[in-house]
């Protein structure tokens, strides 16, 4: 048997490449290997990253050239009380985050929203999207098949959901920009967050309008999809699923919990989160929605580049006569329960914490509740982040727990 020495040795004499090690030696003697051909070239000591619980072979799926594993500490918040269309009653949310604070932030705007009877939390809207570009002679040819699409729907939905036993088409948007033509494609995924379902899916498609009309496929993605990059299209139509969560908190629990009152928050919300955003030309008008998207990603196995699309979300606050009213709406929160990184074991023991490991039962139901309790917890971060705000308690609490 090829031990790992032995391995880094053959790769440094430049008789096998730092890919094929896995061919040679199980999964975790080549990750040795090139560990010990890092700490030999580098010289850091890579103990700490060799010291991970999962079997190596199951990664395969997830990492080339793995040399082990990055730990981020994970924490929990809740339980929140989700009141949802897929999730119900109460959830514990794991966070994964190397930011001190964030959690007892969260924390604390769980305990508002438990004190307020619990939140409401719905999926406005489905759909991963795969937008192919293709070449054509001129703007009469683009109409052409832009026309042709609208009116083949049902035949593009045929091929592409040949290749799938979940996922299915439920629209096709053409764009035209000169000679070129997008298609964004847009399915129902059900509980996979969906961008190789879609893939795979959309090319099978782009055979038949290539087949069809004379448009030629130039790129199977192209950009207006929009996938891991800052796009209007996502705020405005839509990604992975529209969320939304909102609370009324009364007033006594406003003062008491967040040690300000619902007119301060309110305040704090509209020049910051509304004015300043607007000033800013940002895209997401809230305070800090991608912090509790990315440690629940980083926690719950998801596709952490799709943090940018996750911050696509709107913070309302209004003081009512009852108390304090705050909503978030998540406008393109790309998750999935199944494939991807939510086979990983630390990642599925934590989908288990929020009860959605795996397929729903209906298919789709654990990704809207996973989609529905994120929401929520995004909502919990907001309240907590904006009352800290209004009662000028950031700087301390972070001097206190941060640092
Ligand atoms: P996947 O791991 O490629 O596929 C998941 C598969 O699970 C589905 O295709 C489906 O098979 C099956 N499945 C079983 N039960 C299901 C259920 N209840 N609901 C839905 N599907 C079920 O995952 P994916 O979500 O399509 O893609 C996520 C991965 O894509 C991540 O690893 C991400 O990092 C990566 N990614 C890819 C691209 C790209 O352009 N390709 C871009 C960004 C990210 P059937 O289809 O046969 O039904």
């Amino acid at each position: 048997m090829t031990d790992a020495s032995d391995l880094a040795e053959r790769v440094r004499d430049g008789e096998l490449r730092l890919y094929e090690l896995e061919d040679h030696a199980d999964h975790e003697t080549a990750a040795a290997a090139r560990r010990q051909l890092l700490a030999a070239e580098t010289g850091a000591d890579l103990d700490a990253v060799g010291d991970f619980t999962f079997d190596a072979a199951d990664a395969e799926p997830n990492i080339e050239n793995m040399i082990g594993a990055a730990q981020v500490p994970m924490g929990v918040a809740g339980p929140i009380p989700v009141d949802g269309e897929a999730a119900d009653d109460e959830h514990y949310l794991p966070l994964s985050t190397s930011e001190g604070a964030l959690v007892a932030s969260v924390n604390r705007g769980c305990g508002a929203i438990r004190a307020a009877g619990g939140a409401t939390a719905r999926v406005l809207k489905n759909g991963m999207t795969r937008a192919p570009v293709f070449r054509v002679e001129d703007v009469g040819e683009a109409a052409t098949v832009a026309a042709w699409t609208r009116e083949h729907v049902d035949t593009l939905a045929e091929a592409a959901e040949s290749t799938t036993s979940h996922g299915e088409l439920t629209d096709v948007t053409p764009y035209v920009v000169g000679d070129s033509v997008f298609l964004r494609f847009r399915y129902d995924t059900k509980d996979a967050m969906g961008m190789n379902m879609a893939t795979i899916a959309t090319e099978e498609a782009c055979a038949v309008v290539e087949a069809e009309t004379p448009a030629d496929l130039v790129a199977l993605s192209g950009n207006l999809c929009t996938d891991k990059k800052p796009a209007a299209v996502n705020a405005v139509e839509g990604r992975g699923r529209t969320v939304a969560a909102d609370v009324l908190l009364p007033h006594e629990e406003v003062e008491s919990r967040l040690k300000t009152t619902a007119a301060a928050i309110a305040e704090a919300n509209t020049r910051k989160n509304l004015v300043g955003s607007a000033k800013a030309g940002s895209l997401g008008f809230n305070a800090h929605a991608a912090n509790v998207v990315a440690a629940a990603f980083l926690a719950l196995g998801q596709d952490i580049a799709q943090v940018v699309e996750g911050a696509n979300a709107i913070t309302t606050v209004e003081e009512r006569d009852e108390g304090l009213y705050a909503s978030v709406t998540l406008a393109s929160l790309e998750v999935g329960t199944v494939g991807g990184g939510t086979t990983l074991p630390t990642q599925a023991e934590a989908l288990d914490v929020v009860g959605v490991r795996g397929g729903g039962d209906p298919a789709g139901s654990n990704a809207d509740a996973l989609a529905e309790v994120i929401a929520t917890g995004a909502l919990a971060g907001e309240l907590s982040l904006l009352g800290a705000l209004a009662s000028d308690h950031l700087a301390s609490a972070h001097d206190e727990l941060g640092r």
